[in-house]
Formats: C-alpha cells, sequence, structure tokens
C-alpha cells in the first residue's frame, strides 16, 4: 500500500470518527483532497483508492494538473485567493469555487462560465480571524454579497467557506467554527437554499465536523508536509 492510500484510509476512517463522536449520519461530511503543491502523480493515487473531489489554490499548477489528469473523472475545486484577471480559466476548468469574496469576481466567473457547463457552484468565503488574513468578506457584509451573488445566472450559490486562524485547543477552534456555523444559518434562515459548509483542514478537521462542517478541505494528513513555494 502507498503512503498517500494508507494516508487517505486513516483520513476516512479520522473523519467517520469525529462523524459519530459529532453524533452526526455517516455521508453527511463530504472530503475534498487539497493537492496544491503536489504532483499530478499523487492525484493519480488518490483517484484511484476512489478520491473524486480535490482543491487547488494556485490558478497555474492546477491547470497542468487538470490538463494531466483528463483520462480522469475528478471534481475540482477552486479554494485559493482569486484575482479578477484570472477568473476566466477557473470559469473554465473547475466545479467549484470556494473563495469567493466579492462581487467583481462573482461577477466575472458568472459572464466566463461556459454556456456547455452547469452553474459553477460558489461557496462566500468569511473572514472570520479578523485582520490576520485580507481574504474572505467580513460577516457583516455576507448577506448583502450573498443577495448579489445569488442574483448571478451561471453561478450556483452553495455555502459558506472559512479558514480559521491555526489554534491548538479544541474548545478554541470549536468556538470559531461555531461563528462560521452562525454565519452560514444565517443565510439558510433568509431562505438561501445552501447546503455546503466548507469548513475544516488537517488540524481542525473534528471541531469542524462538531460545529457542522459538510465538507472538510484536507491536505497535509493526505499528501504529507508541502515544500514553501
Ligand atoms: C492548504 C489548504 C487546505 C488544506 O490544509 P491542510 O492543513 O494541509 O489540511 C485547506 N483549505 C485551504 C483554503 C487551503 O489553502
Amino acid at each position: 500500500m502507498t503512503t498517500i492510500s494508507a494516508n487517505l484510509q486513516a483520513v476516512r476512517a479520522r473523519l467517520e470518527a469525529a462523524i459519530r463522536q459529532a453524533g452526526r449520519q455517516p455521508g453527511e461530511v463530504g472530503l475534498l483532497a487539497v493537492s496544491k503543491a503536489k504532483p499530478a502523480a499523487a492525484v493519480r493515487e488518490a483517484a484511484a483508492c476512489g478520491q473524486r473531489a480535490f482543491g487547488e489554490n494556485y490558478l497555474q499548477e492546477a491547470l497542468e494538473k487538470i490538463e494531466a489528469l483528463a483520462d480522469l473523472d475528478l471534481e475540482w475545486h477552486f479554494i485559493g485567493p482569486l484575482q479578477s484577471n484570472k477568473t476566466r480559466r477557473v470559469a473554465e476548468s473547475f466545479a467549484w469555487v470556494h473563495s469567493v469574496d466579492r462581487l467583481k469576481v462573482a461577477e466575472r466567473l458568472s459572464e466566463q462560465r461556459p454556456e456547455g457547463l452547469p452553474p459553477l457552484n460558489v461557496c462566500l468565503q468569511v473572514n472570520i480571524s479578523g485582520e490576520e488574513t485580507k481574504s474572505g468578506v467580513h460577516p457583516y457584509r455576507l448577506s448583502a454579497l450573498a443577495a448579489e451573488v445569488a442574483r448571478l445566472p451561471r453561478l450556483r450559490l452553495r455555502g459558506v467557506m472559512a479558514i480559521p486562524e491555526p489554534l491548538d485547543e479544541i474548545d478554541r477552534q470549536r468556538a470559531v467554527c461555531r461563528r462560521v456555523r452562525a454565519c452560514y444559518d444565517g443565510l439558510c434562515r433568509a431562505g438561501y437554499a445552501l447546503d455546503t459548509l466548507s469548513l475544516g483542514m488537517t488540524h481542525d478537521l473534528e471541531a469542524a465536523v462538531a460545529e457542522g462542517a459538510t465538507l472538510v478541505r484536507i491536505g497535509t494528513a493526505i499528501f504529507g508536509e508541502r515544500n514553501p513555494l
């Protein structure tokens, strides 16, 4: 068994344990394998073990992998910061974008989504930990952005994504995840038909699942440590 297949099995077991611990149902939480900074061969190995959804942060690198793996039926999620001059290739090549945080980017993605493809699934990225990151819409701006994005014809608003600051203790992780969940619940109460809370990485998977994540984004625990780019 290769390292990646062993890691993937361990992550699936960890996810199942977290789901059980949280009193949730098996299958309620999907696994996005984050393959940034890893070669196409690594993705191919994970795909051979049944993993279908992959997350990428850097457009050029992602496009090379998407092309190299076009013989596989994979679902690509763009999860990195997205500048408005890079939207076209994202709209053409990905099934999902998790990092929509401003209207201009959303409008371009909608305009540029090719006719022959289904609408692009999007999550709105919320800046939940304050000033440390520049990415993400502030929670108080979220509902206004949702209203604008929901009107765009070639996008399908699916939910909310966040990258909480790294914290060691699970109680503190859970407190931040709970705030993301509150943002998500607020949009659901406002009438948006959402189904995706994209939350949880290698270090806080359990906290995210406990607080209601429906899609965890796991890189290191599957593919190993990344070399700094
Ligand atoms: C890199 C990355 C991940 C995966 O992080 P790990 O700690 O390696 O599991 C998840 N989400 C986003 C947005 C990332 O950039």
